[in-house]
């Protein structure tokens, strides 16, 4: 038997993104993604259980690219359904995976809220504590010791940056449980150790793609939910739930014995059911997937979705903002607000043109 008779398989840990210029393939073994063409991103789909032979009339060169890269497989007719596909289900049994909590400076506090986001009812497992407030070195370092003694939960920090704090930035030694520290409104830029400095404030709609993440948990909870919202609680160490980092209407107080209707609350009123394929203009975005952004979700009365903001990508033309020949959405011919998405195709095939050819 030669190999045009063989079949083809697609690895299993390998996830196909369409983009509306390119797409990715996500390889979820090894949390990384490639840019593929949509050209390739079709061949690939339709290849995968096909023969050999017919692959290689369709486009010769891609079987090779696709064989060569690891992306597909050779096997025997009757071996093509042994090879087990990895299960997309969202499956979960926390209440709570996520807890921004807005720290006001006291520690008593915070140390029993923390107390009750890990216990047996919650189990909430990724906890960001945000400063925005000049806090002193000593307080610091005591909310530090304090997080340290979380072990099963993983903690990030978003601080004000202030300038006093930079030496004991340099000689803390964070447990292993404060994965990071990002410092918002930065004077300084280099980041070193856990710190990660910006210039943003902290209500920043600002995307950047160190933070992408394609890891098969988010990938299977973005094909179903808000990688943001969903099972995400925003709350202050008096126990005051809000509504959203912007705006801060108080919906209820964090109350373990009510924590069912808080999570139906939220869930309503912060679209945790709404993935990024559900969302004009991220729906075409490649990286949907495996990005997570803050952007208020707006509805529109016919049941679709957009963004309250833009965000520093524009997938239309598969560019950044800080990248040569960026363009905003209206810029090139996207016009996308409470009345629904509409394309001007000539504007952006005109757009396309200036910029790739
Ligand atoms: S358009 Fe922006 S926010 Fe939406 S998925 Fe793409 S990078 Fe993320």
């Amino acid at each position: 038997m030669t190999n045009n008779d063989k079949y083809l398989v697609k690895y299993s840990n390998l996830f196909l993104v369409k983009g509306f210029l390119h797409s990715v393939i996500l390889d979820l073994g090894r949390n990384d993604y490639e840019f593929i063409t949509n050209p390739t991103y079709s061949f690939l789909m339709n290849a995968n259980k096909k023969r050999v032979i017919d692959a290689r009339r369709k486009n010769k060169n891609l079987l090779n690219l696709a064989i060569a890269k690891d992306w597909i497989f050779l096997c025997e007719k009757y071996e093509i359904n042994l090879f087990p596909e990895i299960s997309i289900k969202y499956l979960t049994n926390v209440l709570i995976q996520n807890s921004n909590i807005i720290f006001e400076g006291n520690l008593r506090k915070l140390k029993h809220i923390l107390e009750l986001l890990c216990s047996a009812k919650v189990s909430c497992k990724y906890i960001t504590i945000i400063i925005e407030f000049s806090i002193s070195a000593i307080d610091f370092t005591q909310l530090c010791t304090l997080l340290g003694k979380f072990t099963i939960i993983k903690f990030e920090i978003f601080i004000k940056y202030n300038n006093q704090l930079l030496k004991v930035f340099k000689n803390i030694n964070l447990r292993p449980s404060i994965i990071s520290i990002t410092v918002f409104e930065s004077l300084e830029k280099p980041s070193f150790y856990k710190f990660i400095f910006v210039e943003q404030t902290l209500e920043f709609n600002f995307i950047d793609y160190n933070y992408f993440n394609p890891t098969l948990e988010l990938f299977i909870e973005s094909l179903y939910f808000n990688t943001y919202t969903n099972k995400k609680l925003l709350i202050n160490e008096s126990g005051n739930v809000f509504k959203s980092f912007k705006d801060r209407e108080n919906l209820d107080i964090f109350n373990i014995e009510k924590i069912e209707n808080i999570i139906l609350k939220l869930s309503k009123i912060n679209n945790w059911e709404v993935p990024k394929s559900k969302i004009d203009v991220c729906n075409v975005c490649e990286f949907r997937n495996m990005c997570i952004d803050s952007c208020d979700i707006m509805s529109r009365k016919d049941g679709t979705f957009y963004r309250a903001k833009e965000c520093n990508y524009n997938p239309f033309i598969s560019k950044w903002d800080n990248e040569t020949n960026f363009y905003y959405l209206k810029d090139c011919g996207i016009i996308c607000n409470t009345s629904g998405i509409k394309i001007n195709k000539k504007k952006l095939e005109n757009t396309l043109e200036k910029i790739y050819v």
